[in-house]
């Protein structure tokens, strides 16, 4: 059976541990979350290319061995919750 668009379920079609290889390293930047900010619409996993963002009670947060630092999360997000930081 072949599922049309608007039949597929909404969010991340895998999640980041299912790639074969850690994409984190690839990071110069790292989304850090403000969780006053934060509304849990979900928009950051939604868009995430790479199944990184995970929900939790507490709201969402990132895999960072698997985050690599693309951004879109950041802009995406309607509340401007997250925040790319430079790392090293
Ligand atoms: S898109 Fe922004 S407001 Fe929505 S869950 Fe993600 S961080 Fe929170
Ligand atoms: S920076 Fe990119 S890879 Fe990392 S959580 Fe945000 S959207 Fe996903």
């Amino acid at each position: 059976m072949t599922l049309k668009g608007s039949e597929l379920p909404i969010g991340p079609m895998f999640k980041s541990s299912q790639l074969a290889a850690t994409t984190g390293s690839w990071r110069v930047k790292m989304p850090v979350l403000n969780r006053e900010k934060c509304n849990k619409c979900l928009l950051c996993w939604v868009y995430c290319p790479d199944g990184t963002v995970s929900i939790i009670d507490e709201g969402i947060t990132f895999d960072l061995d698997y985050c690599k630092g693309c951004g879109i999360c950041a802009v995406e997000c309607p509340k401007h919750a997250v925040t790319m930081v430079e790392e090293g």
